[in-house]
């Protein structure tokens, strides 16, 4: 494999957990072993096939080629995953692929000054996001990383969903080199969002506490589940629960579900308060606070 399958690289501001609001270039890889298409859809309903809105979006399209030439062509979701575009393969065409030093190049060419030190303890961070980055394309990644660390690049952050091992070269690579045998442990980040029952994926492929617990190995990690109501509260509950029982040591976040404002706001509020009731953090989604979650953002 040369050539990585991605569907956008853009600069803006971290928009969830740990590092909200730092200055960071995403690569938003293309592909996914989950659909998580009930996110936002009743527990009980039974969907066949595709998430509704997709199936309705790809209607659309095909009655409508013209009018969606290009990725950022395509309409958001309210329901399912908000990232559908990087996950189902009949979007495919609407992402791109390159080899690793053109990717890089143009994740370079977004950074102010070309360079990741902005001085004075400020850094762009790297985000590698998807679709599930850590997919057979974590075999580039050491080498996209040395690119980039020739530029100074110093934080990285991978968003996964916590079900997939890192390769071994690839674990060995972040721990011997991107962290210095982990002296730079915190500027590595993992993370995690394991995806709870109403997300519409099964337990037992979703929560993965040994996985998860060989990333804290590597670099800082931590738990954000995404929540709507106290049931799924109460999941993720039982999830650290399991998580905490395999030796999982890192934080928790609960962050509201909605990638767009009218879902959103609905439950930012509740969401906050049942965090602080079990002494974890909260996430916000500052793309759908400032952007209204547009491509991009
Ligand atoms: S794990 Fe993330 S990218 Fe994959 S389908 Fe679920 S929400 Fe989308």
């Amino acid at each position: 494999m040369e050539k990585i399958t991605y569907t956008e690289i853009f600069y803006s501001l971290q928009g969830e957990g740990r590092w909200a609001g730092v200055p960071s270039v995403f690569f938003r890889t293309f592909g996914c072993n989950f659909r998580c298409k009930k996110f936002g859809r009743p527990r009980q309903e039974e969907i066949e096939g595709h998430n509704p809105e997709v199936v309705e979006i790809l209607r659309q399209i095909e009655s409508n080629p013209d009018q969606y030439k290009k990725f950022e062509d395509l309409p958001l979701v309210t329901s399912g995953c908000d990232t559908y575009a990087s996950i189902y393969p009949e979007f495919k065409r609407f992402n791109d692929q390159d080899n690793v030093g053109t990717i890089v190049d143009k994740i370079h060419a977004l950074i102010p000054g070309n360079t990741w030190d902005q001085g004075w303890n400020d850094d762009v961070h790297l985000v590698i996001t998807g679709g599930e980055p850590l997919l057979a394309y974590q075999q580039l990644y050491p080498e996209m990383l040395d690119l980039c660390r020739e530029r100074g690049l110093l934080n990285l952050t991978f968003e996964t969903n916590g079900s997939q091992k890192l390769y071994p070269e690839v674990e060995e690579y972040l721990f011997n080199e991107f962290t210095r045998h982990g002296r730079d442990y915190d500027k590595l980040t993992f993370s995690v969002s394991p995806k709870l029952p109403c997300s519409g994926e099964s337990w037992e492929r979703a929560i993965n506490p040994e996985i998860v617990k060989s990333y804290e190995m590597v670099g800082m990690t931590y738990l954000k589940f995404v929540v709507a109501t106290r049931e799924d509260v109460a999941d993720a509950e039982r999830a650290v629960a399991e998580f905490r029982a395999a030796g999982f040591g890192g934080p928790i976040y609960l962050m509201p579900v909605g990638g767009v404002p009218q879902v959103y706001n609905l439950n930012t509020q509740e969401v906050a308060r049942l965090a602080m009731e079990r002494g974890w953090r909260y996430s916000p989604r500052l793309q759908v606070d400032i952007w209204r979650n547009a491509w991009g953002t």
